[in-house]
């Protein structure tokens, strides 16, 4: 996804950019929708820019504990600055990107694929008090009750 440096100058004020899912070539995410909507707002600093906006994306994912496909919907923030100063580096505040006073774009399409990697559930809960699966008949507990007996 290329910012150019131009819109940069006149500044990017909330402004909303929809990428195709696919063109971040994640392919550990499976992406409920084709495309993602990005905001961004844009403030000019001595040595470069500030992206700051949030991008909501939409996740297919099968529950750890009943198995069953739910969408995620996640909201994720992020933070970019684009400079052309070597010796400015990632942290937890924002990502860096290198950008020279000549390049007339950047290409933030691999931050945002790295903010949403980042940004996946390391528990998939369908719900987070999801009952999950009997360990004796195999039903879905969060749909009806069996009268397995609870094995301890
Ligand atoms: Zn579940
Ligand atoms: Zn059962």
């Amino acid at each position: 996804m290329k910012i150019f440096r131009t819109d940069l100058h006149i500044g990017l004020n909330k402004k909303l950019f929809e990428i195709s899912s696919t063109s971040l070539g994640l392919d550990n995410v499976q992406f409920s929708e084709d495309t993602i909507t990005v905001a961004i707002h844009s403030e000019s600093v001595s040595h470069g820019y500030y992206l700051k906006g949030f991008m909501a994306v939409s996740t297919q994912n099968v529950c750890d504990r009943c198995l069953i496909d739910f969408d995620f919907k996640n909201k994720i923030k992020f933070s970019i600055l684009l400079t052309n100063k070597t010796d400015l580096v990632n942290n937890d505040e924002h990502n860096v990107i290198f950008f020279t006073n000549q390049e007339e774009s950047v290409d933030i399409g691999p931050v945002l694929a790295e903010n949403i990697s980042l940004n996946q559930p390391f528990k998939k809960l369908c719900f987070d008090d999801c009952k999950g699966l009997c360990s004796s008949c195999g039903c879905n507990k969060n749909k009806q009750n069996c009268s397995c007996k609870k094995s301890t």
